[in-house]
């Protein structure tokens, strides 16, 4: 993709959704924390229905850890690998309280240490929270930049890092969540809906199929 494509692509997403959001529900940056960490290998709406149960009981770090292993685990057991998910999110609400006042740090480093804290859930969590431009890669990211052309990886830190330097200025705060409510509803896995596609003039995947 020429940096001009690259340039259009964006605007058109834009253009359609100038205000794109995570589909992942939560009131405080502490539970945006914990629905990421939940939605790994998870659908965002299977996270939302455990969770609003969960933030309602537990909006705080301190309040998570009250719930104890068991109360937690019987709030997110709908959710896949709920187990060592609800052993992790403990353990950071532990470090949490411990180390950083009880409040979610903004240092990737601080970030990355917290148990079940990946750099994706940093990046999420550093660009939804805090207005970082970051690139939180996927598995609907990873896909649409190597199928378009407009960040080829073969894996989603190299994918991350293409897409840190081809990502105009204007559109980096938000083009993570673009990329990935295309690849959810648009440049579907199996089937990519390229007839219906708003970008299919700027990406380089051929052939196109003519699914709407
Ligand atoms: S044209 Fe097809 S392959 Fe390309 S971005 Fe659109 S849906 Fe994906």
């Amino acid at each position: 993709m020429t940096d001009a494509q690259v340039e259009h692509f964006f605007a058109t997403l834009r253009a359609a959704n100038p205000h794109p959001e995570t589909e992942l529900q939560f009131t405080n940056v502490f539970e945006l924390l914990a629905a990421v960490l939940l939605s790994a290998q998870a659908t965002d709406v299977g996270v939302n229905k455990a969770t609003r149960k969960l933030f309602a009981l537990a909006p705080t770090p301190q309040r998570m850890l009250a719930l104890g292993l068991e109360g937690l685990e019987a709030q997110i057991k709908t959710i896949g690998l709920y187990r060592t998910k609800a052993k992790h999110l403990l353990q950071t609400c532990r470090m949490l309280v411990e180390q950083h006042g009880g409040r979610v740090p903004r240092e990737r480093e601080a970030l990355e240490a917290l148990p079940g804290v990946g750099r994706k859930t940093a990046n999420v969590v550093l660009n939804v929270a805090f207005g970082e431009p970051t690139m939180a890669v996927d598995t609907h990211i990873f896909r649409v930049g190597n199928r378009t052309g407009l960040a080829l990886g073969k894996n989603p830190l190299a994918v991350e890092q293409v897409l840190l330097r081809r990502v105009p200025p204007a559109y980096r705060v938000d083009a993570h969540h673009w990329l990935i409510l295309h690849g959810r509803y648009v440049c579907q896995a199996r089937l990519p809906r390229c007839a219906a596609c708003q970008v299919a003039v700027d990406c380089q995947f051929q052939p196109k199929t003519a699914t709407r």
